[in-house]
């Protein structure tokens, strides 16, 4: 049986009892509109954890004026059903009411994660990742102690949210799941439904870019300039992509590359890491 909540006090009240018999909690917080990428994050919280919260909300303090707040898909009976199937055991469903106060006008607290927001999804989409930090703040405190789980699909998103709990001394372990894609390679998206035919097979040069970076990373790990340079050079070969940017990040244990670009008025993301 999955109890499913409105308010944040009935899903703290509902994880509070679990954690007092004993039950350590998985948490993967989402915009709804699931698909086997979710279910991949609810499928590993299941693994690890004794109880599964999922939580739906779409978010409007992390979508900019111009952005897809108002159409962004809310199929809730489906998204209930596929939690259910992959062991989901809470939910949270609030209204922005709930979250935010009747006009909104009752969140004076936003958080801002310095430095590693001012790249890429950071620099195209102003106060994006503000909203993001203060949606999962929120979400972090109404879950309680934890293991959340986020997609490396949102890679960025991922860091800040390393950051935020490391910072804000979160009792919440982040656990990073790997990217769920097509089988021609497209990176599931809950976005991936508004693509035209034609935008959806040439959405395909995303992971081909990435794939060829990521070759000529295997072959020179030190080259980042020449791999972020393939990937973009891919993607403007395709007419129906608009490149926002190619990135390659350098981290401790591998080169990230990332790319963003629009198809119509469809933004997608997809990355990939080369071990160094
Ligand atoms: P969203 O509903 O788009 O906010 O995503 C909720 C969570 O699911 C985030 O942690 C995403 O990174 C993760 N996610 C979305 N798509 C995928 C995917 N294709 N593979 C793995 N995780 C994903």
């Amino acid at each position: 049986m999955m109890q499913v909540s409105d308010t944040i006090a009935a899903f703290r009240k509902a994880l509070d009892a679990e954690r007092a018999a004993g039950k350590t909690v998985g948490l993967a917080p989402t915009m709804g509109a699931l698909h086997a990428g979710h279910a991949s994050l609810i499928d590993a919280a299941a693994r690890s954890c004794d109880v599964v919260a999922v939580t739906v909300f779409v978010n409007p303090l992390q979508f900019g004026p111009n952005e897809d707040l108002a159409k962004y898909p809310r199929p809730f009976e489906n998204d209930m059903a596929l939690a259910a199937q992959h062991g989901a055991t809470h939910i949270l469903h609030p209204s922005v009411e709930e979250m935010y106060g009747p006009t909104g006008s009752t969140v004076l607290t936003t958080i801002h994660v310095a430095g590693i927001t001012d790249t890429m999804e950071g620099a195209v989409r102003p106060g994006h990742f503000d909203g993001v930090a203060t949606v999962v703040a929120k979400l972090f405190n109404a879950a309680g102690p934890c293991r959340a789980f986020f997609g490396e699909k949102d890679y960025q998103q991922l860091q800040v949210v390393r950051q935020l709990a490391h910072d804000l001394s979160f009792p919440i372990e982040i656990v990073g799941c790997a990217i769920v894609r097509e089988a021609d390679g497209l990176a599931l998206s809950s976005r991936n439904v508004y693509l035209s035919p034609a935008d959806r097979a040439a959405s395909i040069v995303l992971s081909r870019a990435l794939d060829a970076g990521a070759a000529l990373l295997r072959t020179d790990i030190e080259d980042l300039d020449a791999a972020r340079n393939e990937v973009a050079r891919i993607v403007a070969g395709e007419p129906r992509a608009s490149l926002d940017y190619a990135e390659a990040v350098l981290t401790d244990t591998e080169v990230r590359l990332l790319v963003a670009a629009k198809f119509g008025t469809t933004r997608l993301l997809d990355n990939l890491g080369v071990p160094r």
